[in-house]
């Protein structure tokens, strides 16, 4: 059974204080559900979620990692540093660390592969741009990002792996893809998985849709087959919003 897993990517909103107050009101209604709940605040509060989440079941999970283990790169932080504050499974490869921060390919591989070194969790974001779909090259776009970043490492690190399909048209504009349009490129993902591994591995990863997904529209692309949840983000910063959409799992 793959686990079905409802993750929240804060990005650079929150202050310490808005945090604390939004994991508190989070905790208070979280819905009962079997689904993991992940929270990812940015790396200055990330010690206190955890502290605040002690004894919640909402794990808290960081939005990037560099992937040298120390030394001086100014304004990075590292996989220990992650570790050392209870920080186990990291976000790598988002669009916008992708557009706004250079990160290519050759970097990603390098972060997925110290954080698995490191024994932490790795939820690994890709997706087309809009010119991709309109060309009718998501397909291909999808399939090279997966290979570059991920085809290289050993079948045995796959359990430590999420995946999160996300096209970039749809992030943080109001636009979803379709519930069909999603699960038409989760099976292609499981499809490449397969020729590149085998079944066993693509039927055990988790693959999570992310792009404006919200309380109106979670059940209907939560109930697709090779849908195993969402990374959300605006929705995440509202704790109505984001407990509605943990109960459409
Ligand atoms: C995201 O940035 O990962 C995301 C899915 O954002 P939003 O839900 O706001 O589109």
């Amino acid at each position: 059974m793959r686990s079905k897993i409802v993750a929240g990517n804060w990005k650079m909103n929150k202050n310490l204080t808005e945090t604390e107050a939004l994991l508190v009101q989070l905790s208070a209604k979280l819905p009962d559900t079997d689904a993991e709940v992940m929270v990812a605040p940015t790396f200055v509060n990330l010690a206190a979620a955890v502290r605040t989440l002690d004894s919640s079941r909402i794990e808290v999970i960081a939005q990037n990692m560099h992937f040298a283990p120390n030394g001086a790169y100014t304004g990075e932080i590292s996989a220990d540093m992650l570790l050392n504050i209870g920080v186990d499974t990291v976000i790598i490869g988002h669009s916008e660390r992708r557009a706004y921060f250079g990160e290519t390919d050759e970097i990603l591989v390098k972060k997925v592969v110290a954080a698995l070194e490191n024994n932490m969790r790795v939820m690994f974001c890709f997706g087309e741009e809009l010119e991709d779909r309109k060309s009718g090259n998501h397909f291909n776009i999808v399939e090279s990002q997966l290979k570059n970043a991920l085809f290289s490492l050993d079948v045995s690190h796959w359990n430590k792996i999420i995946l999160a399909y996300e096209p970039v048209w749809a992030i943080g504009t109001g636009e979803t893809a379709s519930p069909e349009q999603a699960q038409e490129m989760h099976a292609f993902i499981r499809k490449t998985i397969t020729e590149a591994y085998n079944s066993g591995v693509a039927n055990k990863v988790s693959i999570l849709y992310g792009g404006s997904v919200k309380p109106a529209n979670a059940k209907e692309i939560f109930s697709k087959p090779d849908v195993d949840g969402g990374l959300i983000g605006g929705a995440s910063l509202v704790a109505d919003d984001f407990a509605a959409i943990i109960k459409a799992i």
